[in-house]
């Protein structure tokens, strides 16, 4: 059962301590944050305050300073003034020289215009500046009230225009009093308004900066920066009004100004002397701009910060919410978790399977008591040990194998069957289903496995199995054919080999009847057929199948009938023999061809002049022919047999003497398997009579290994005694040669010298006929004792007596050639003769004359229109050296190719060319003699070449 966990109600913002006290911060914060902006407001307005306290004191003294500077001079010029000058009127002189005394006070301050003196009726009596004109200043007011109150020190008048420029002015007046005090008239300062409007005007302030000069006793504005026409003698502000009227000299305050919005700071100060004060003012808004901006940003950034401080606590709050949520889930689960583990307990120790937790090494980490049963183990002797302890040593690893697809995360469970080996030493089959324990995070713990123990189960598929793995095997094996037939023949199973034998395939079997592929029955003999055999317990019989396609073949049956379930079966397996019929017809022909080639080998054997003899590998005969037994002295062929080889054959070397088995050429064909022929030894039967014998040893090889040998002979003692003949005969014909040469040759030098003789004693009277005919009869002569000194030479090539030695050819061409200088002179022939020549086994003087030979017919045949080129070569060929004679002479017709090595054969007429026709006979005899050939390559008219073979030393 699974219980669900209920969600709480959520009270993110819900009141408690926590987000009062948080709120409570930040709403100090804030508080404190509003106090020190407005307490720096407050400062800022109180600097404000300051900087115009200051500019009002700054301009009442620059004021204050140009009023007494002209005040001071009012008061020198009014001290200079006679007291007459007043009171009659002054002459023009008087008047020009005040005016002047006037003049230069004047000149000491630009800032004042006009100075004037004014009698008691306010006319002017004195005057200098700008434009300087008299005038009557009876009803101006500053007049009337010095008039009025003569104790007055001084008048600052309103704005008015000066007289002569018409300029807005102020006028400093002072009552000129007689010595004795009584009131004459009043001295007067006519000030550019201008003047004092530059002062302000220079004063730094603000865009909206105001400064006022006003009348301390009406309270009238005089000066007004900026500068306002209409302003000049108006009333100034209420407020100021007030101030002033209260009597303050100096003071600070803040007032609204019609059409302004909002207030201005202002200062205020009255001049120490004069009765004008200086009022300076700002806009508040001006003063607190700069605070205000830097506020602003201020406030802004701590508001960012109040509201991420608030996000933050937000957050906190979300968290602590969310952890006491998984706290209080985690308390449940908890719970749920120990009544699971105790589920879990109880039913893995009650489990009926076994359960184990393995770990990645192997080793059991926890297991049940049904585990330990399993195994015949207690449990103390499975814990922490590795499985690989009981498992059977042909599955080691089969559980590596199996588990590696969990681990690979490709399965959640994996099962095989494996081997345990039991305490007691019992194998038993278990299957295990394992699936990977994993953590919360997904790491792999260890495995649990459930362990059954399926041994008889096991075994009795393992019984099944076999069974039927034996009778499949046998159904797919078997080289019969085994079928299998129900009562009425149709085909129930058969072997693949019965589908082979008769052209069928596995899956046609099912349609398959008896009546298929019996042969020459009728249905009927066939239903009874299959009825006779099925009541017989086995039979064997023969008869004839038909294949697919037709064919028919014969087939030996042994049947077995079999009841299974209620129903019989014929049980059968067909063999074909046909082909066993074939292979006896074949076995006995050859057999017969055996023995007929027995029989020809026999006569063949029996009717052999040579001697034959065979013999196995430890040199016994095994058979003898009849020429054999013959030939050394045995009765019969079979008296030879089985006995060794050494004592039938009596075998000795060609001096006589007995072959010792290491220098036995028989015996050494038995030993390395290679065929030999040797033509000069002895054999020797029992009677002891010795036979010169030419034997052939030839192996028995079998898979190329020698077990035996054949010998066949033949006795050579005719040929040796006609040998012996020969030689004798040669010597005698030698002998004979050289004594018919040697006589011969006398009777003909006879001849020669005493014709010569006759020839000088009848010179006289011997015609030129005559002298030719002896001339023939001495040529004759000459030629003849020319064709008995080569036919000598002929007949002795091949029996000199040296044999043959190794000769450089180069040595042996060089002498030849030597012989011929006179005849290579003559001729301007050029010999060319190859460096580095091989040497060759050969006779020095025949290989000398063949050389000589073959040069000498190069130049004497040459073609007397072209110079005579000779050139002699080599080159090799397989196991011998072809070397060459070439001329470009008058060359040789293909058809006397062969003729020319003929003795006495010439081609050319006697006339044309000197020669006796046996230079080229000799030359074919020595290189024959020498084991080699000779042959012609020619073109008539080009040249000839002449070639032969000589073998190469080994
Ligand atoms: P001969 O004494 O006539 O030279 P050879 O036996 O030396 O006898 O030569 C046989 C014949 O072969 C010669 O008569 C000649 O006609 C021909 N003969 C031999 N050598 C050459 C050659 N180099 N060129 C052309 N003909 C040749």
């Amino acid at each position: 059962m699974v219980s669900s966990l209920r969600k709480p109600p959520r009270k993110l913002f819900a009141f408690d301590r926590q987000i009062l006290s948080f709120c409570a911060i930040i709403l100090l914060v804030a508080m404190v944050f509003v106090g020190l902006l407005l307490a720096s407001y407050q400062d800022v307005r109180r600097d404000g305050w300051n900087d115009l306290r200051g500019a009002a004191d700054v301009l009442s003294t620059n004021i204050e300073g140009s009023l007494r500077r002209a005040d001071g001079t009012l008061s020198a010029v009014s001290h200079l003034l006679r007291p007459e000058d007043l009171r009659e009127a002054p002459d023009a002189q008087r008047r020009e020289d005040f005016n002047i005394i006037l003049a230069d006070h004047l000149r000491e301050f630009p800032e004042v215009r006009n100075l004037y003196i004014y009698d008691a009726s306010g006319a002017t009596l004195f005057g200098a500046g700008i434009a300087s004109s008299r005038n009557n200043v009876a009803d101006s007011p500053w007049f009337r009230r010095l008039k009025s109150e003569p104790e007055t020190e001084f008048v600052v008048s309103d704005v008015v225009p000066n007289p002569a420029t018409g300029t807005p002015s102020l006028v400093l007046a002072q009552s000129v009093l007689s010595p004795g005090g009584s009131w004459q008239g009043v001295a007067a300062a006519w000030i550019d308004l201008d003047h004092f409007q530059q002062i302000i005007d220079h004063y730094p302030l603000t865009e909206h900066g105001v400064i006022t000069v006003s009348s301390a006793s009406d309270g009238k504005m005089l000066i007004h920066r900026p500068f306002l026409p209409e302003a000049v003698n108006r009333a100034n502000s209420s407020e100021l009004e007030r101030r002033l009227i209260s009597g303050d000299v100096a003071g600070v305050g803040e007032m609204s100004v019609a059409h302004e919005s909002g207030t201005r700071l202002y200062a205020f100060k009255r001049l120490d002397v004069f009765p004008l004060f200086v009022g300076v003012s700002e806009s508040n808004r001006d003063i607190v701009s700069e605070w205000v901006e830097q506020s602003s940003l201020i406030a802004l950034l701590v508001l960012l910060i109040m509201f991420m401080l608030m996000a933050l606590f937000y957050r906190q709050r979300r968290s602590q919410q969310v952890l006491r949520q998984a706290n209080e889930a985690l308390r449940r689960s908890e719970t749920l978790l120990s009544e699971s583990e105790e589920r879990f307990r109880m039913t893995f120790e009650q489990a009926a399977v076994g359960i184990v937790h393995n770990g990645f090494d192997r080793s059991l980490l926890r297991f049940n008591r049904r585990y330990c049963e399993i195994l015949g183990y207690d449990a103390e002797e499975l814990a922490g040990r590795s499985y690989l302890l009981f498992t059977h040593g042909e599955d080691v690893g089969l559980s590596d194998e199996a588990v590696a697809p969990l681990l690979r995360g490709e399965r959640s469970s994996v099962s095989w069957e494996k081997r345990y080996v039991r305490k007691n030493g019992q194998v038993i089959w278990v299957r295990l289903t394992s699936s990977l324990q994993r953590s919360a995070e997904g790491y792999p713990l260890h495995f649990i496995t459930v362990a059954e123990d399926i041994t008889r189960r096991k075994d009795m598929e393992g019984r099944l199995l076999s069974e039927a793995t034996r009778y499949e095997g046998l159904l797919r094996t078997a080289s019969d054919g085994i079928h299998v037939l129900d009562e009425d023949g149709n085909l129930v199973e058969a072997s693949d080999s019965f589908y082979r034998m008769l052209g069928y395939q596995p899956q046609d079997g099912k349609q398959l009847n008896v009546r298929d592929w019996d042969v020459g029955a009728t249905d009927e003999q066939i239903a009874e057929s299959l009825r006779k055999h099925m009541s017989e317990l086995s039979s064997v019989f023969e008869t004839r199948h038909r294949r697919r396609d037709g064919t028919v073949f014969d087939v030996e049956i042994h049947a077995r009938k079999v009841a299974l379930d209620g129903k019989r079966y014929l049980y059968a397996s067909s063999r074909d023999v046909s082909g066993r019929k074939l292979a006896d017809a074949a076995r006995e022909r050859a057999e017969m061809e055996l023995r007929a080639t027995s029989a020809r080998m026999r006569l063949v054997l029996d009717t052999s002049a040579e001697g034959i003899i065979g013999m196995d590998d430890e040199s016994r005969i095994i058979f003898a022919n009849r020429s054999a037994a013959g030939m050394l002295g045995w009765d019969t062929p079979e008296a030879m047999q089985s006995r060794p080889s050494r004592e039938v054959l009596g075998h000795r070397v060609a001096d006589g003497r007995s072959c010792a088995e290491a220098g036995c050429p028989i015996h050494h064909t038995l030993e390395d398997g290679e065929t030999r022929r040797v033509s000069d030894e002895i054999f020797c039967g029992p009677n002891g009579i010795l036979h010169p014998v030419e034997y052939v040893a030839a192996p028995l090889l079998v898979e190329g290994i020698p077990v035996g040998a054949v010998v066949a002979f033949h006795d050579i003692s005719e040929r040796k005694a006609m040998e012996s003949d020969l030689k004798r005969s040669n010597a005698e014909l030698e002998q004979f040669a050289y004594v018919v040469s040697h006589d011969l040759r006398q009777p003909l030098r006879m001849i020669t010298s005493y014709l010569g003789l006759i020839e000088r004693q009848l010179s006289d009277v011997l015609d030129d006929e005559l002298k030719s005919f002896f001339g023939y009869a001495a040529g004759g002569a000459k030629r003849m004792d020319r064709l008995i000194v080569d036919l000598l030479e002929y007949s002795r090539v091949g029996r000199q007596k040296g044999g043959l030695t190794l000769l450089p050819l180069g040595e042996v061409i060089a002498d030849g050639v030597q012989n011929l200088t006179v005849t290579v002179t003559e001729a301007q022939a050029a010999v060319t003769v190859p460096e580095n020549l091989p040497a060759v086994m050969g006779d020095r003087s025949e290989l000398v004359r063949l050389f000589q030979n073959l040069v000498g017919n190069a130049v004497k045949y040459r073609l007397p229109e072209r110079p005579c080129r000779v050139e002699i070569g080599c080159r090799p060929q397989g196991r011998e050296w072809v070397l060459w004679v070439k001329d470009n002479g008058i060359g040789i017709a293909e058809k006397d190719f062969e003729r020319a090595f003929g003795v006495f054969q010439r081609l050319v007429g006697r006339g044309e060319y000197e020669g006796t026709g046996i230079g080229l006979a000799v030359c074919k005899k020595i290189v024959e003699h020498h084991g080699g050939r000779i042959w012609i390559e020619s073109t008539v008219g080009e040249g000839s070449c002449f070639l032969f073979t000589l073998p190469m030393t080994v």
